[in-house]
């Protein structure tokens, strides 16, 4: 089953990624995180979007197009996978239909202050990628034992460029999946967030069995 997680910056998404990818053993596939891992290595990749990420703007369709080709053709894919932070706009949702028809979108709805207090207490594992609060996770170190980090575009600024970039290219494309769209309030905790989508998508995986 092919999953497409549409919202705002910080809305949830990479959290119920991750807990969807152990209950639906699927690859999660977060291209904000691809970009990220190419700039820590200084990889070619990484060396061209640097700056895009830096002045949170969206890195051009055709790198990140290119990306994503690469990524679902590998193994791990063949069931299907979860996408998050793609697509991004409608010109991405057009060229991923010629390739790929996804199964379910699942939408996180979040509105910005509630964006605004957690992206200032957000701070990432550098093994595990497990997102913390602050304001409730005090220690330094992931659970796992890896340090963590504050992302460089996790600041007052860039969220907002970031989340109003979410309001002008990435919302319309709730209208373009709208025949396998659902929407979610994204408001309460990962944990009571989750449960909701958990049921609607284990009932979506019984319908894409059957058919499959
Ligand atoms: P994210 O981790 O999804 O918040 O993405 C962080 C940054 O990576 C964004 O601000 C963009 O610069 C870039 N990015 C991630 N996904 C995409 C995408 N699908 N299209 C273009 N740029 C992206």
């Amino acid at each position: 089953m092919k999953i497409i997680l549409v919202g705002p910056p910080a809305s949830g998404k990479g959290t119920l990624a991750k807990f969807l990818s152990q209950d639906f053993k699927l690859p999660h596939i977060s291209t904000g995180e691809i970009f990220r891992e190419n700039i820590k290595n200084n990889t070619e990749l990484g060396k061209k979007v640097k700056s895009y990420l830096d002045s949170a703007v969206l890195v051009p369709d055709e790198i990140t197009m290119e990306v994503v080709k690469k990524r679902i053709a590998e193994k791990d894919c063949v069931n299907g996978y979860i996408l998050d932070g793609f697509p991004r706009n409608t010109q991405q949702a057009k060229l991923f239909d010629k390739i790929v028809k996804a199964d379910v979108a699942v939408h996180l709805d979040v509105g910005l202050k509630e964006i605004e207090d957690r992206i200032l207490g957000r701070k990432n594992c550098s093994v595990c990628g497990r997102i913390y609060n602050t304001r409730f996770y005090k220690s330094d170190t992931c659970e796992c034992g890896g340090k963590l980090f504050v992302r460089n575009d996790d600041n007052i600024d860039t969220i907002r460029k970031r989340y109003y970039a979410y309001e002008k290219e990435t919302v319309p494309i709730i209208s373009h999946y709208k025949s396998i769209l659902k929407s979610f309030s994204g408001k309460d905790s990962p944990e009571t967030t989750y449960q909701p989508i958990k049921e609607f998508l284990l009932k979506e995986a019984k319908k894409f069995d059957s058919k499959n």
